[in-house]
């Protein structure tokens, strides 16, 4: 049994009320670790923690090199550690083994590149009118709060403290209630490679507390925020009091399109990925596939026939190809939309159950499921199930596809099959989506912005883009010519 602790000034902390929280194997319902349970008053002290490691200046005014070398060591430690952060985020989140290894892989991958970025060129000068020379340079928000959720534990975790940390914040992290175990894995790297205390903090507990604290606190400079829509729209209006900056990184009901041209075998092959990766608990999953109708009814024959092949089961069974939900609540959710499609009217071609047999009884797992015959209206095409539940729209020429793509408030990723290279950019040019693929879905770069459109948030991570959204820009105007300006005659 785990014993999580929160970490806050280069300590680790109980949380002040004493309380914990039971953490549970989504493969088997047992308890796996026991975490301190945080609240308002121990986000309140690690924000003021943070505050007065940010105002110190000890980090924001470290050469950038000597943060990247901090960044670089806490990489090659995910590495040396690698299998067994990979074990342990397939007993707290259920994903299969493979796709955990995957992850930690990329989070050090994604601390090697913000380390990188740290020490680039920077900032830019403009030619204005003599004597004046203006010129602009980045600088660190200030302390920042950062709120992951559990689809992704340890990575998202990355995509966010890498570039805080690179661009000399310091920072207040709350992981998912249901999933801490890898996060606090990471801090234990944090404090082994000797980053000052009170620069990076976690606090451990639930949203509508801790998440809450970073989101209204005023000592708090910015919140970036991933997870549920409703959750980003409670953080903006917290966030206001202060006039936070905020990244909001949503969800999405992103289409993945196919249309007659396209190879028949790679895009049914890319249509299960994109649905049923990490158990579709994926912002960008490809939740709604649009089919021309000509292929449509070959096409979801084909799906079905492979889609019943998907071997479910314990992630860290290295046979399993799809694991359990998260938790016993979200199954539920998941299971409550299968319900609502059925009463909506949808035809249920595959899955659709929870599945119990071969000692899966106690996990939270669900059959791999897909709805044909659906209306745009229904809300299993138009919400965010964030489970392993695909809805089938069929479309009969491009400008209904593009219709169909758009037509939901959501506008965060989508694909688009065909083996023709101009209709390809036509569509994918017509998406209204931050993230998009021609010929393939899922692919995720640290070199590249993630975010999205519409209700899927607010500004974009990774890449150059993901640094940015952590500084300030300052404009700094130089005289070149010291002498009165002579507005005033006398
Ligand atoms: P949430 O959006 O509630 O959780 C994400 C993170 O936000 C968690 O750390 C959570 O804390 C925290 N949080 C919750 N409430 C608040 C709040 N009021 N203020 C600040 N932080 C808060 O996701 P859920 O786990 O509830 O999932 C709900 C739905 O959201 C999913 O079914 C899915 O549709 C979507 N989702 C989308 C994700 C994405 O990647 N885009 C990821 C996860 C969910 P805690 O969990 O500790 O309470």
């Amino acid at each position: 049994m785990l014993d999580l602790k929160m970490y806050i000034n280069g300590e680790w902390a109980d949380a002040q009320s004493g309380k914990t929280r039971e953490i549970v194997n989504p493969a088997n319902g047992e308890v796996i670790a026991r975490a301190a349970e945080g609240d308002a008053a121990d986000a309140r002290h690690a924000i003021e923690v943070a505050r007065e490691a940010f105002d110190g200046g000890e980090w924001a005014e470290l050469p950038a090199a000597q943060r990247a070398r901090f960044l670089f060591a806490i990489a090659d430690k995910l590495e040396e550690r690698a299998e067994e952060l990979a074990r342990l985020e397939t007993l707290d989140n259920g994903k299969p083994l493979r796709e955990s290894r995957f992850d930690v892989a990329d989070a050090a991958a994604c601390f090697r590149y913000y380390a990188g970025l740290a020490t680039k060129p920077d900032g830019q000068t403009y030619p204005v009118a003599d004597p004046m020379q203006a010129m602009v340079v980045r600088e660190p928000v200030g302390v920042c709060g950062l709120i992951v959720p559990w689809n992704y534990p340890l990575l998202m975790s990355v995509w966010k403290i890498a570039p805080a940390l690179a661009a000399g914040n310091t920072i207040v992290f709350k992981p998912s209630e249901v999933t801490p175990v890898t996060a606090a894995k990471l801090f234990e790297i944090i404090e082994e490679v000797g980053i000052p205390k009170g620069v990076a903090n976690m606090v451990m507990g639930a949203g509508p507390t801790v998440g809450n604290e970073l989101a209204e606190s005023h000592l708090v400079d910015k919140v970036s925020f991933t997870g549920g829509t409703v959750t980003g729209r409670s953080i903006m209006k917290a966030a206001a009091g202060n006039i936070k900056k905020i990244s909001l990184e949503l969800g999405g009901k992103s289409p993945n399109i196919v249309f007659a041209d396209a190879d028949f075998e790679t895009a049914v092959d890319y249509a299960l990925f994109a649905i049923f990766a990490n158990q579709g608990q994926v912002c960008s999953a490809g939740s709604r596939l649009l089919l021309e109708e000509s292929i449509h009814d070959r096409f979801v024959e084909r799906l079905v026939e492979r889609a019943r092949t998907i071997r479910v089961g314990a992630g860290d069974n290295p046979a399993t190809e799809m694991g359990p939900l998260v938790s016993q609540a979200h199954m539920e959710k998941v299971l409550r939309y299968i319900e609502i499609g059925k009463q909506e009217g949808a035809r249920l071609v595959c899955g659709g159950s929870r599945l119990t047999e071969n000692g899966l009884d106690k996990g939270y797992f669900v059959e791999p499921t897909i709805f044909v015959d659906t209306a745009p209206e229904m809300r299993i095409v138009r919400e965010e199930i964030f489970g392993p539940v695909l809805a089938v729209q069929k479309f009969k020429d491009e400008a209904e596809a593009i219709k169909l793509a758009n037509g939901t408030a959501y506008g965060l990723a989508g694909g688009v099959f065909t083996g023709d290279g101009a209709k390809a950019l036509r569509v994918i040019k017509k998406l209204r989506a931050g993230i998009t693929w021609i010929n393939s879905y899922h692919p995720t770069y640290n070199e590249a912005p993630w975010g999205g459109y519409k209700q899927s948030g607010i500004g974009r991570g990774l890449g150059t883009f993901g640094y940015d959204e952590f500084t300030e820009v300052k404009q700094i105007n130089i005289n070149l010519q010291v002498e009165p300006v002579g507005w005033f005659e006398n």
